[in-house]
């Protein structure tokens, strides 16, 4: 930790923070310039206290990390891009996979529909929420393990490969049962124990960026993931909460080269949460997929009209086939396959 000391301050203020930060176990290193003087506290954060609580002394104008927090997800524990393996298919490393299909599973023909087309269309993995978090407990909450059971039949009939999302501790054997990839959904993105829990399956898990996450808490969020010994970890960016009215969330397509700079995990791109608007899907897709995204997860449903969840963003079978044309070369252009 750096801690910078106010200007002017008295020689005895300087010693009581000198003393302090020795005290809580770290060693003090006093670098003195014209103006101020700045003290580099070395030490293992994680075997002491935090030197945090000096911020809030008078003679100190501010303490800062050295390092990042993050350790095992950053680009410096890993230089190579991590690929990620699920159902047969790899993730990252130059790979571009989309995830398609309904949000909710409702049925076994509106699933089988839609496995059919947008395996047809291109895609290798098919999306269907089976346990659903919904803002309303009046909402339909998912099919279950009933749910599961047609995702895993779909699979049989398809080859599609399976991602789904995990509601809750309980359910993470169950769950890992049918899903070659784990979602955890925004709103139980800084839920620790659900991610630890995920993460202890073995299968890969899916992280969805919370409403109002901060890109820092997202990438301490996946570490939660890689420090419980699984390394399959894939983030994605779903749009979070700002002023705007005119979409459901702001897609933040920044995160893309932030996370391809910060870390070595793989980012897929949620534009159907993002947008809320099935129109703004398609140029979503392309922006994400030049961008240097390593996939897509959309949701297709054969009658948008009817969903029981998440209708208003849901792109038709035929829509979804035209993306899947329009998309290639924004495909090629980012050097993927
Ligand atoms: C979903 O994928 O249908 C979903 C509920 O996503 P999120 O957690 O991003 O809202
Ligand atoms: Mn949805």
């Amino acid at each position: 930790m750096i801690v910078i000391l106010k200007p002017r301050i008295t020689k005895k203020a300087e010693t009581a923070v000198l003393r302090e930060i020795k005290k809580l176990g770290y060693r003090p290193h006093l670098i003195r310039g014209v103006e101020r003087t700045v003290v580099a506290a070395i030490g293992d954060e994680r075997t002491h206290q935090t030197l945090e609580v000096l911020g809030s002394w008078p003679q100190v104008e501010r303490v800062l990390p050295v390092q990042n927090r993050y350790k095992l997800v950053s680009r410096e524990a890993q230089k190579n891009d991590s690929v990620v393996t699920a159902g047969g298919h790899r993730i990252g490393g130059g790979t571009f996979q989309v995830m398609a299909g309904p949000c909710s599973v409702e049925g076994e023909g509106q699933l089988m529909r839609t496995a059919e087309a947008v395996k047809k269309a291109g895609a290798t993995f098919l999306r269907g929420g089976a346990f659903k978090p919904r803002t309303s407990p009046y909402e339909f909450q998912g099919l279950g393990q009933k749910g599961l059971k047609l995702l895993a039949k779909a699979r049989q009939e398809t080859g599609l490969a399976i991602i789904t999302e995990l509601l809750s501790e309980q359910q993470a054997g169950l769950v890992a049962e049918y899903a070659d990839i784990l979602q955890i959904g925004a709103r139980n993105s800084q839920n620790y124990q659900l991610l630890i829990a995920a993460a202890k399956t073995g299968r890969p898990v899916l992280l969805k960026r919370g409403l109002s996450m901060r890109i820092e808490e997202w990438l301490l969020a996946g570490e939660y993931v890689l420090s419980s010994n699984n390394p399959n970890l894939i983030f994605c960016e779903r749009g979070i909460r700002t002023f705007e009215t005119y979409t459901r969330n702001t897609l933040d397509l920044s995160a893309v080269p932030i996370i391809k700079r910060e870390s070595h995990c793989p980012i897929i791109i949620d534009p159907s949460q993002g947008a809320g608007r099935a129109d703004l899907v398609a140029a979503l897709s392309k922006g994400a997929a030049a961008m240097g995204a390593d996939g897509l997860l959309i949701e297709v449903h054969p009658h948008p009209a009817e969903a029981w969840s998440d209708g208003a963003q849901q792109l038709t079978l035929e829509g979804f086939a035209r993306l899947m044309e329009e998309l290639k070369p924004f495909i090629a252009a980012a050097g993927r396959k």
